[in-house]
């Protein structure tokens, strides 16, 4: 039977491959995921994107973390007991030039980083840094349709480049993958969101990924931000359910097998199980959900509270909004829109 795939430093790849129990790390105090959203700047313009326009508009470089507020965050981090870093948004990771620092600290703290980004000006130098500094490269990438491509993000000439830097990625990382417990586990990853006009294509994406080495991962639409207000990319019966769809892809890299101890089900380890913080550094309920939460520092913020007790407030909150939400990802829930809407308007209670 072929290795089940993993992608390293997802929540399946510390279970399966690590053997460690999540819930109980957390329940020792030591959470296991950090997201360190960089600011909301992009050089695309993607129908599907997680960030609300206004965000871009009102961008405040002034309020941004700076070099060293991020690496007290992250010796805080290692400290208790954190193992992985996620740079997954606000906007687009590669435009922010204290990434390349904040990644290397990680890796010199001997913390993991998954790097999810657009590749639209990614190196090779960049790429090779990457590999050198335990960097898990995740590419999005929906359509290998030129003309879709580039009227999603709106972005010409960005498709050919796109392909360029995965092939790229793809010689750089080869032989990155390795077999660990039974699991092929892959440092380079394609992340594909379903939406109304890509749903055909699913198999040449697979192929394409499989074809160069690279680990497949799919999720649905979430009918936040951007995407909101356009309903030619919505599906017409309404949002996906991720358990459909995610295991169209080559495994997980979100779902948490320990978490089925605490919900009777397997919900978001990097929501559960991490500490999410914003480019302002304002406390998130997760990486990609309720910005508003952090607009209103309903949270606080990582720079006024010590990260020992940013930890146990997480603890509390994160398992409000879990029994509150019927799946596994707060932003594709139906029940997630409902309880960040009562949440603002106060009608539950998070202030912990
Ligand atoms: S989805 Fe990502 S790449 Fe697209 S506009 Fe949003 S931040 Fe940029």
């Amino acid at each position: 039977m072929a290795n089940k795939k993993i992608l390293k430093a997802s929540s399946y790849y510390l279970e399966d491959v690590l053997g460690l129990d999540l819930d109980k790390r957390a329940e020792e105090g030591k959470l296991s995921f950090l997201l360190l959203n960089q600011p909301p700047v992009c050089d695309y313009h993607c129908r599907r994107c997680f960030m609300p326009d206004y965000r871009r508009k009102n961008y405040d470089p002034k309020k941004a973390l700076a070099l060293e507020e991020y690496k007290k965050i992250l010796a805080d981090a290692k400290q208790n007991g954190i193992l992985c870093l996620e740079i997954s948004g606000e906007g687009e990771p590669l435009l922010e030039k204290k990434l390349p620092s904040i990644i290397e600290y990680a890796d010199k703290l001997g913390i993991m980083t998954t790097l999810i980004t657009n590749g639209n000006t990614i190196t090779e130098e960049q790429i090779k840094f990457f590999k050198k500094h335990n960097v898990t490269l995740v590419f999005s990438l929906h359509t290998l349709d030129k003309k879709k491509y580039e009227l999603d993000n709106c972005n010409e000439g960005s498709f050919d480049r796109k392909i360029q830097n995965i092939e790229k990625a793809a010689v750089i990382y080869k032989g990155t993958k390795i077999i660990k417990k039974g699991f092929e586990v892959y440092r380079l990853a394609i992340h594909a969101t379903l939406q109304k006009d890509n749903v055909e294509e699913i198999g040449k994406l697979k192929e394409f990924c499989h074809g160069h080495e690279i680990f497949f991962s799919i999720a649905p639409l979430a009918l936040i931000g951007s995407a909101l207000k356009h309903k030619e990319i919505q599906f017409s019966d309404g949002e996906k359910i991720i358990e459909d769809i995610v295991w169209q892809g080559d495994n997980s890299i979100i779902h948490s097998h320990s978490s089925s101890k605490a919900f009777g089900r397997e919900v978001c380890g990097t929501a559960y199980y991490g500490l999410n913080i914003g480019w302002d550094g304002y406390i998130l309920f997760d990486a990609h959900y309720g910005y508003e939460i952090g607009e209103r520092n309903m949270l606080g913020n990582i720079r006024d509270i010590p990260f020992r007790e940013a930890i146990e407030k997480q603890r509390k909150y994160s398992k409000i909004l879990f029994e509150n939400i019927v799946g596994s990802c707060p932003p594709r829930d139906i029940r997630g829109k409902q309880f960040l809407e009562k949440v603002l308007k106060g009608k539950i209670k998070i202030s912990v």
